[in-house]
């Protein structure tokens, strides 16, 4: 590989087929890399070596066999640290689980494995995966390698961060409510949110479970279809994983956009949209129709309640998943002298402020007297989206909007101001709630150099379809746009 050019899933294959190198070498390559810059980006929380150079050992058997290789062979990737890893610190950026390990891998970890990828190790997040900018996280904030002084958005920021930076060829990242899709746009690289229940959650580290999503990060739209056909599919350890078949993933990114329908809905363009990003991704929508895609103006209204009826749905699920860190089952315990002083020591000194928050902010909408006014409104609330996305897909084959209404701001900009920091998520969560997926793929960049994203989702379990329209879009050069 020239200096530059980035390792891609077909490149590695490429090269570990004609002996250039070897999967070791390339791990080591990897931590090399990681090495030299993770002091200052931060990314990674935990590195597994270990296991990544056992991995890289296997590969390199099967090579010397002359076995035909699984699809991701020797890739080194890197692993959002809410998801488990058997053997392998898992802190979902949190002191409650400083020194966790889990005795069992996620299925999405272990698919991976399977398909031969060298997991390099653990990247940082905001907190439990509750934040926009991971500067919530326990072990401090991600810098974005685009711009130092800016956040890598969030809560996958060092999933993003990481492979940005070129420390690892993919990620899988988490995404509730835009933790995917927000990071990729700020980083400058597609993130890709499936639908709900696609990928199994069994060993992701529950937030809000009903909108809960794994997804990958890559650097180029064809490796994260290579990712998504690896993890997606039933599993039996997840009751609501789908028993859809997983079509060729890869070989749809392929297909041509000519003739599709894109809506535009007005109500992702109005008041709080920065100039810049607004031009940018009306460009976006402008290389779509030279592709022959046929723009059709939408209207989804009700896309203003989308930021309350998720913080409702979000903190109220998280403070009852988060009920289990109570220090008897897992992670840290605080010693005090009664057991009600020892739960409440230890959430004090386990949670950070912005879970803590989130919790009584939760636990206030699920309690008697405010249950029906809070809580089951914002169920209604989030029917009501659904349905304005279900009304789209009538008469369209996708949605385009921004990712973000924002370019990535300074670290400390809004760390302060967590209702700013909720407002910023406003493009994705609407999906979220809709549980359609969703894609973020690079749309030029403003005057400053900083990234903007352009979002597409589509209906459920057309990943094919999102895949597609992104790989066309930065084929055509949309990343330059
Ligand atoms: N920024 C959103 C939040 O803080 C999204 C988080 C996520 O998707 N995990 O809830």
């Amino acid at each position: 590989m020239s200096a530059g050019t980035p390792w891609r899933i077909a490149s590695v294959r490429a090269a570990l087929q004609a002996k250039q190198i070897s999967a070791r070498e390339l791990a080591a390559e990897f931590y090399g890399r990681i090495y030299k810059r993770n002091a200052e980006l931060n990314a990674y929380l935990t590195l597994s070596p270990e296991r990544a150079y056992a991995q890289a050992d296997r590969i390199d058997a099967a090579v010397a066999r002359g076995e035909t290789l699984p699809p991701l062979a020797g890739v080194p990737m890197a692993i959002k640290d809410v998801i488990s890893t058997r053997g392998v610190r898992t802190t979902c950026a949190s002191k409650m689980l400083e020194d966790y390990i889990p005795p069992y891998d996620a299925t999405a970890v272990e698919r991976l494995e399977r398909a031969g990828a060298v997991l390099l190790g653990k990247t940082n997040c905001d907190e439990f995966a509750m934040g926009g900018s991971n500067e919530n996280s326990a072990y401090g904030p991600v810098r974005n390698p685009v711009a130092l002084d800016r956040v890598p958005g969030g809560s996958s920021g060092g999933s993003a961060a990481a492979v940005a930076a070129g420390l690892a060829v993919a990620a899988l990242g988490t995404d509730t409510g835009g933790s995917i899709r927000q990071p990729g746009s700020f980083c400058g690289i597609p993130g890709l949110m499936p639908t709900y229940g696609r990928v199994s959650r069994y060993g992701l580290v529950a937030f809000a479970s009903s909108l809960d999503k794994i997804g990958p990060f890559a650097t180029n739209v064809a490796d994260a279809a290579a990712v998504l056909s690896v993890i997606a599919g039933h599993d039996e350890n997840d009751s609501t994983s789908a028993a859809v078949p997983v079509p060729d993933y890869i070989g749809e990114t392929e297909k041509s956009v000519k003739g599709l329908r894109i809506g535009v809905p007005e109500d992702y363009f109005g008041a709080g949209l920065d100039p810049e990003v607004k031009e940018k991704v009306q460009s976006g929508i402008a290389l779509l129709e030279k592709l022959g895609c046929r723009r059709v103006p939408l209207q989804m209204p009700h896309t203003d309640y989308a930021i309350a009826a998720y913080y409702i749905i979000a903190t109220a699920e998280a403070s009852s998943n988060l009920a289990r860190y109570d220090g008897v089952r897992y992670g840290l315990r605080v010693p005090g002298g009664t057991l009600t002083e020892m739960y409440r020591q230890t959430r004090e000194r386990g949670f950070g402020p912005e879970v803590k928050r989130r919790i009584m902010l939760g636990t206030y909408a699920l309690s008697a007297g405010y249950y029906d006014a809070y809580y089951l409104r914002a169920q209604s609330v989030r029917a009501l989206i659904a349905r304005d996305f279900a009304d789209a897909f009538q008469k369209v084959d996708a949605i385009v909007t921004p990712t973000s209404p924002i370019p990535p701001f300074r670290l400390g900009e809004k760390a302060l101001d967590p209702l700013q920091m909720y407002l910023a998520d406003i493009y994705t969560v609407t999906g979220s709630l809709a549980g359609v997926p969703g894609i973020s793929v690079p749309c030029g960049k403003t005057k400053a150099g900083l990234p903007v994203g352009l979002q597409v989702f589509v209906p459920h379990f057309k990943e094919g379809c999102v895949l597609q329209i992104a790989h066309a879009f930065e084929q055509a050069g949309g990343s330059t746009i």
